[in-house]
């Protein structure tokens, strides 16, 4: 625990607990920064006769009368007047107690909007308190916080106003800081956003703008910053082997291929050659967009680790492409005397066994599905763990392969772009490359959105491509709903294009086929005896065969952005000039009409990403990676992008300069979440 100690616990009973912790409540520290959602004015009285009608005021009224009525529904009605007139109350659910509290000659406050009734002034569910004597209007204006059954809004307030009136509202943010980034402090923030005086403009505070606001969201922020560089430092103290290449096997690699590395590529390896020569594990993301050359830059770190006696490790999301990724390494490594074992989840078990023991054994390289985190999977000297389409994977798979092993080097590699401020925010535990540029000689792809009631056309054209010996893609509808239904379609697609197109070699992938019937028919296209590929999204990511320039994809309004530019990126990637087809069916949601509009106009990934976050926010955005996601409740990572670039910094002082306050920092805004993120 930390010199602050353990925090402090919230005072109420066990069930009341339960149901605090259910709002994510557990301690005094987490109240303080459960911020309302929106205020109501109690600070005044309106005479019922003078309440406009539709606003919400507050009345002081006594009950006349009460009865449960039961048409047109069962409700409590109450008949209750202040000195200018009469109004009724009326309840559509309602405890007993409050029936009881409602009693003729009761005298309470009532909160919200007056409207004409049939029989005069009447409101609708007000809330509502009793009052005894003159109790004093409250001097703020009332919150009213997120909540959920069971724990009413005064109960919040109250156990609010004790955590405020505790002694635990020390600023963790250096003054200097604060004058900097003109940030009010915090318990000034807090005080004003838990109960803002009477008065006080409500658009800034509801637009989460004012001063108060942004100094809570830079904490937020800067928790998160705080977290993820914590754990990355403290990665630093573990060891790793300092992979330092005792021959000259990435030279050899070098020379044997049919090109030169691009600018980029040159500084992706020098970067990683670097962190893989160091004692301490690497943690590094290699960012390209598709087609940009990742999957070499992988291969001359595996020579790295390799050439230093250690083994590499090299895990794909789909058997596709980790059989891809194999055919290309072994073409690449074996005439270079590299020894390579192949795991995937549909090996025979006595395969499976024997690639087993070859990776606990004399195995220089592995390439696999998830096979390779299998419990069974016990590497022998694991140096260099990669991770391709890393995004694919869930957060506890990838530690999986860090954990076998030791403590190796992890290089994950993402052809999913992610815009600044989302990588700052939820990659800033690792280091990160960035492939910025194209290999030579890449035509862009053309992209054409064809209305469905074009499909003749389309297949007119497909096969004019085909004649002429060219290669195309023919996607089928995703089907969400039923993978079954998918297949169905996937079959019959294939059936009616090989009818379609008589002159051609039509062929068909998709997900459930038996492995090896996957292989042959993906060997069979790379060969160029298939004309015409159909297939699912199996062939989304990572496949490449350079001679197809064609790709429709059926339905093209159910795909995602990314989705869509991944599909789109298996061509472009030879000489020949390329297209893209997108048909799609009417009518278009708004949301579908968007996606094809920007997959239109925009061909560079990181702009695509970047309109993709704006249609869909964060959280949905890094999909399976979510371990940061709940701890931005406030902040916004596109409006407070200036936050988190100063957050960044912040962060890193205080760690250095600051650890306490830091850790107290952590322990407000983290508290029991901390163990969420990844360590
Ligand atoms: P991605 O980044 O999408 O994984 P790949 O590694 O699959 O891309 O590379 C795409 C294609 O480009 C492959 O056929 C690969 O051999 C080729 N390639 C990679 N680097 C270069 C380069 N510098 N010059 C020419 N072709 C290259
Ligand atoms: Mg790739």
């Amino acid at each position: 625990m930390t010199a602050a100690g353990a925090p402090a616990p919230i005072r109420a009973s066990e069930a009341l607990r339960k149901k605090l912790a259910k709002l994510g409540l557990h301690g005094a520290a987490d109240l303080l920064v459960h911020l309302p959602l929106r205020y109501e004015d109690e600070t005044r009285l309106t005479p019922v006769v003078e309440a406009p009608w539709g606003e919400p005021v507050q009345v002081e009224v006594t009950v006349l009368s009460s009865e449960v009525q039961f048409r047109p529904r069962r409700q409590l009605v109450v008949r209750a007047a202040d000195a200018s007139g009469e109004v009724w109350l009326r309840f559509f659910s309602f405890y007993p107690n409050q029936k009881a509290m409602l009693a003729e000659g009761a005298r309470l406050r009532a909160f919200g909007e007056v409207r004409g009734g049939f029989f005069g002034a009447e409101m609708v569910h007000p809330r509502f308190h009793l009052v005894a004597g003159d109790e004093p209007l409250p001097a703020g204006l009332t919150p009213i916080y997120p909540t959920t059954a069971g724990v009413g809004q005064a109960t919040l307030r109250k156990l609010i106003a004790q955590a405020l009136a505790g002694d635990d509202l020390a600023d963790t943010v250096a003054e200097a800081v604060r004058q900097r980034l003109q940030l009010p402090a915090l318990a000034k923030s807090l005080r004003f956003l838990h109960g803002p005086p009477p008065g006080t403009a409500l658009e800034a505070l509801l637009a989460r703008n004012h001063p108060a606001w942004r100094r809570v969201k830079f904490d937020e922020v800067l928790a998160q910053q705080l977290s993820l560089r914590r754990a990355y430092r403290a990665r630093r103290q573990q060891g790793a082997p300092a992979l330092a290449p005792a021959g000259d096997l990435a030279e050899r690699l070098r020379a044997a291929l049919p090109f030169r590395l691009t600018g980029a590529q040159e500084r992706a390896v020098a970067e990683i050659g670097a962190d893989l020569a160091r004692p301490y594990p690497m943690q590094r993301l290699l960012q390209g967009d598709v087609g940009s050359g990742k999957t070499i830059v992988a291969a001359l770190a595996a020579c790295q680790a390799i050439d230093s006696g250690w083994q590499a490790a090299f895990m794909a999301p789909t058997e596709i492409l980790a059989e891809q990724h194999y055919e290309k390494l072994t073409a690449w490594l074996e005439p270079l005397g590299v020894r390579i074992a192949w795991l995937s989840g549909s090996l025979k078990a006595a395969a499976k066994r024997q690639q087993q023991a070859r990776a606990a054994a004399d195995a220089q390289l592995v390439v696999g599905t998830h096979a390779l985190i299998q419990e069974a999977v016990d590497f022998a000297r694991l140096g260099l763990a990669i991770v391709d389409e890393q995004h694919r994977f869930g957060v506890a798979q990838r530690l999986a392969l860090r954990k076998k092993g030791g403590n190796p080097h992890q290089l994950m590699m993402s052809a999913t772009p992610i815009p600044r401020t989302l990588a700052m925010s939820y990659y800033a535990d690792l280091d990160v490359t960035v492939l910025d540029e194209l290999p030579p000689g890449r035509s862009p792809v053309k992209t054409r959105l064809v209305a469905d009631g074009r499909r003749d056309d389309v297949v007119a054209f497909v096969a004019r491509h085909g004649e002429v010996g060219r290669q195309a893609y023919w996607v089928c509808p995703l089907i969400e709903e039923s993978e079954a239904l998918q297949l169905q379609t996937a079959e019959e697609t294939f059936a009616r294009l090989g009818a379609e197109l008589p002159g051609l070699t039509v062929g068909l992938v998709h997900g459930r086929l038996k492995a090896a019937q996957k292989h042959a028919t993906m060997a069979a296209f790379a060969a160029g005896s298939i004309d015409v590929l159909v297939a699912t999204t199996v062939i989304e990511v990572g496949v490449d065969v350079p001679n197809a320039s064609l790709m429709v994809v059926e339905h093209a309004e159910r795909f995602g952005l990314s989705q869509l530019h991944q599909l789109r990126g298996r061509v472009g990637r030879g000489a020949a000039e390329s297209s893209c087809v997108l048909l799609y069916a009417q009518p278009l949601s708004e949301t579908a009409r968007r996606r094809l509009k920007i997959i239109f106009e925009y061909t560079d990934g990181f702009e695509i990403a970047r309109q993709d976050l704006q249609l869909r926010g964060p959280g949905e955005f890094v999909g399976s990676r979510q371990s940061g996601v709940p701890l931005l409740r406030y902040a916004d990572l596109e409006g407070d992008a200036d936050l988190v670039e100063a957050a960044r910094t912040v962060a890193e002082t205080m760690l250095d300069e600051a650890p306490a306050a830091a850790e107290r920092h952590l322990q407000r805004w983290l508290g029991a979440r901390q163990d969420l993120l990844r360590s």
